[in-house]
Formats: structure tokens, C-alpha cells, sequence
């Protein structure tokens, strides 16, 4: 039995009680309108080992949009279709004690993005979707996310106007650079598609699922990720993808996992893999995704935020697990 697959149903209910006092610590997102309308007691986990007896607790069947925990799917998505090579001309792959909107960032680095984990790095990514516009993009990789990993990803559109109601100049900007440095071929288009993307919602089960691919969880195997893409007015497009519905590579999920651990959780990583040592997502909707890598996957929704953009509760939870089963890659 895996150290992941050790957890208990009851020792997760008491530490999601332990979480949810926690929640009071942070506060809601004020920039996108309907996140701030979340409950911020809100707390739900949802741990699902490779082989072993799934857990999961508190505030289960609540939707959220990922926000920025798409950026390490997105990443995924586009080492899977274009390989590291192309990927690699557009973002780097370095940390950064910047915050996740950081411009100036951008500015020290001449428009180059530093990493894919970053608005910068997954807007110029947003960019490299393949898709005449927003809309097609979006709905391409929601499928592709959906198809390999058995999850029901939808387009949460009420959301996603709430984001379109106030412009986030800061994204714009650094879009503007991106530009400007020839890093990106179309502002418009990079910006709504990593709008859209942004708002991909689903429950803390779907994120858990999502999560098992990144743990390796169904790669190589007959699965759901194996399934054919339904026809659709893209299939001409989707046909020239070459991987469109295989499992994703060790490679690429290698890359993929060091850069959550090293950049995922911004500014706070390098402390956060000290403490926890897991590749680690985090959105500002309060969506949080660990990898135990071999193992599975640990999916926390809380919505209350600090001031760097993580889940207050979630980061508690995923420290205490951490901690309690001994998941950290490093031992
Ligand atoms: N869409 C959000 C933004 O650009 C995502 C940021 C995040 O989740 N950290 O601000």
C-alpha cells in the first residue's frame, strides 16, 4: 500500500475541520466579482490514490473554476502536441519571487515569460493553442483534459463574464510586452483564450482526476484516455494533432511536475517544497492541486485566499497530510 493510499476517511474528516478554522485567515479575490460572492467557509478534498480506497470531505459537490491551476494542463496539453522544443522558444523555466501577475518580472526579463506558471508564461502558451479563436481553443483542451483523464471540465459562463466585466489591465500589459518582444502573435486572442481557459470549473473529484494523470496515473494503460474525440466543426484540425487522445508521455509529465514544484505555488514554492515537497497548483478561485507522483493526487477547493494568491485552508490541509502520511518526493 502507497503512503498516500494509508489515509483514512476519518483522519481526513478531522483535518478538514482542523482546515476550515483556518479559512478566517484569508480573504476573497475582489477582481473577478463572483469569486468574491464564495462562501469563504467553504472547504473540500478529495484524495485519490492510483490503487486504494478513495477519501473525501467537507464541501465535495461544490463547483469552482480552476483559474490558475490550468496552467500546469495547459503546459501538458501543449508538450503533448507541439513537443518541449516549441514550448521552449515561447516560456523559460525558471522560478521567479515575483507574484503571479508580475510585469516587472516580464520587464527585467525583456518579455521573455520565466515560466509557464506565471499570467506571463500562460498567456504567451495561451497564444500556441491551436484554434481560430477563444472559444475553439478553450473547448479543445477542455475536451482533450476531459478525455484523458475521465473528469467533466465545463466552461463556467457566469464566471467567465464576471472576468470580461472588469479589464485586468495588468493581464493586458503584459500581453502588450509579450507582443512587442515577439513573443506572442495575437493579443487579443492569447487574452480571451487564457480568459476562457481560466474558467474551466468542476469539483474537487474532477481536479483529483486530473491530478492522477499528472501522478502518472493512467499513462500508457487502456483507459479513458484512449477514447476518440467525437466529431466536431474542428475535427479537421483535431486530426492533425498527432497525440491528441494517447496518454501523456513520462517525459513531458516529468517536465510538467518539476516546474509545479519549483513555480506553482509563486513566491511561496521554494517554502512550500521544503515544507511539503509535492508539485503543487494553486488558482486564485482557491482550487489547489498536489501530485503525489506513483501515487495520486490531493485536490483542495477553499476560496479564501493570502496575499499571494493560495488557498489558506488548502495550503493547512495539504501541509498537515504531507506531514501525517510522509508523501514528500524528497523521502
Ligand atoms: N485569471 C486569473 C488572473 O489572471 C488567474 C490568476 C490565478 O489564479 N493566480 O488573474
Amino acid at each position: 500500500m502507497t503512503r498516500l493510499a494509508a489515509l483514512t476517511q476519518a483522519q481526513l474528516e478531522t483535518e478538514v475541520a482542523r482546515a476550515r478554522t483556518q479559512t478566517q485567515f484569508g480573504r476573497l479575490p475582489d477582481y473577478v466579482p463572483l469569486l468574491a460572492k464564495a462562501n469563504p467557509e467553504w472547504v473540500a478534498v478529495w484524495v485519490q490514490p492510483l490503487h486504494g480506497s478513495i477519501c473525501a470531505a467537507g464541501d465535495v459537490h461544490q463547483p469552482f473554476v480552476l483559474m490558475s491551476v490550468v496552467k500546469p494542463l495547459l503546459l501538458l496539453f501543449l508538450l503533448e502536441q507541439l513537443g518541449q522544443r516549441t514550448v521552449f522558444a515561447r516560456v523559460g523555466m525558471e522560478p521567479s519571487d515575483q507574484s503571479f501577475h508580475s510585469l516587472s518580472q516580464l520587464q527585467v526579463d525583456r518579455g521573455f515569460p520565466r515560466n509557464p506558471m506565471l499570467n506571463s508564461g500562460a498567456i504567451a502558451l495561451a497564444d500556441l493553442l491551436p484554434g481560430r479563436d477563444g472559444t475553439s481553443r478553450c473547448e479543445m483542451l477542455r475536451r482533450w483534459l476531459n478525455q484523458i483523464s475521465g473528469s467533466q471540465l465545463v466552461l463556467d459562463e457566469p464566471v467567465l463574464a464576471s472576468v470580461r466585466s472588469l479589464p485586468n489591465e495588468t493581464n493586458r500589459a503584459i500581453a502588450n510586452l509579450l507582443a512587442e518582444s515577439g513573443h506572442l502573435d495575437s493579443i487579443e486572442t492569447a487574452l480571451d483564450t487564457y480568459n476562457q481557459i481560466c474558467c474551466l470549473s468542476g469539483t474537487v473529484e474532477d481536479l483529483a482526476k486530473l491530478g492522477v494523470v499528472l501522478a502518472g496515473g493512467i499513462r500508457g494503460s487502456r483507459g479513458v484516455g484512449e477514447e476518440v474525440l467525437p466529431q466536431t466543426q474542428n475535427s479537421n484540425q483535431n486530426s492533425k494533432l498527432k497525440t491528441q487522445n494517447s496518454p501523456p508521455t513520462s517525459q513531458n509529465l516529468r517536465v510538467v511536475n518539476a516546474l509545479m514544484l519549483t513555480c506553482g505555488l509563486y513566491e511561496f514554492s521554494g517554502r512550500f517544497a521544503v515544507r511539503v515537497g509535492l508539485p503543487t497548483k494553486s488558482g486564485v478561485s482557491g482550487a489547489l492541486l498536489s501530485v503525489v507522483p506513483g501515487q495520486g493526487a490531493i485536490a483542495c477547493y477553499s476560496p479564501a485566499i493570502n496575499a499571494t494568491g493560495n488557498s489558506v485552508a488548502g495550503l493547512y490541509l495539504l501541509e498537515q497530510l504531507a506531514q501525517t502520511l510522509n508523501l514528500s518526493i524528497f523521502v
